[in-house]
């Protein structure tokens, strides 16, 4: 990082950030052709990843099927301070590989931490959402391998 004295090198601050955060955004790249997508994840602190739903085709599958590797942000946004040009930040830049999960129990684990992770009431959700094993057939779920993370402050 060029600015070292805007770096955050406490690791259990940037793991506070992934865990305050509720979304992030993920650059991925396929034969040169760079797309980017927003989502919003669980973080699993055991297994050091994230989890995700979504729908079971588009173009993000497409692109992390042929290839995994990602990059990613998760922004503290503290809002822009009008005529000082200046946009107090906290942020984090997170490199890894992304897959779809197709095992039913990580399914439903990785959806439990997204839950747990998003919601207030995550049982309300999971009763309403997920009564049966059939529901989860309704739902794709990804999983992002966080590889290292950087963090940097801004005034
Ligand atoms: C705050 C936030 C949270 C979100 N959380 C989730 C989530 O948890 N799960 C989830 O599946 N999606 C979420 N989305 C929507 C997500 O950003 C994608 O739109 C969605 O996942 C579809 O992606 P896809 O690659 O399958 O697109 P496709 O349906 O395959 O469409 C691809 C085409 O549509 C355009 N496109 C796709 N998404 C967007 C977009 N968001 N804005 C403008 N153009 C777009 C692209 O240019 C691309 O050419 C969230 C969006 C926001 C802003």
């Amino acid at each position: 990082m060029r600015r070292t004295d805007h770096e955050i090198t406490d690791e259990s601050e940037r793991l506070a950030l992934l865990r305050a955060g509720k979304y992030v955004s993920i650059a991925m790249c396929r034969g040169g052709e760079p797309y980017i997508v927003t989502l919003n994840y669980g973080y699993d602190a055991d297994a050091n990843a994230l989890y995700f739903h979504c729908a079971h085709e588009g173009c993000k599958i497409n692109f992390i099927t042929d290839n995994p590797a990602v990059c990613a942000t998760v922004i503290e946004d503290r809002g822009y301070l009008a005529g000082q040009c200046a946009h107090p930040y906290r942020s984090l830049v997170l490199r890894g590989a992304m897959h779809v999960v197709l095992d039913l129990a990580e399914k439903k684990h990785g959806l439990r931490v997204l839950l747990n992770h998003l919601e207030d009431d995550p049982d309300a959700l999971q009763t309403r959402h997920f009564p049966d094993d059939t529901a989860y057939e309704r739902v794709g779920v990804l999983r992002l391998d966080i590889r290292e993370i950087s963090g940097k402050q801004g005034q």
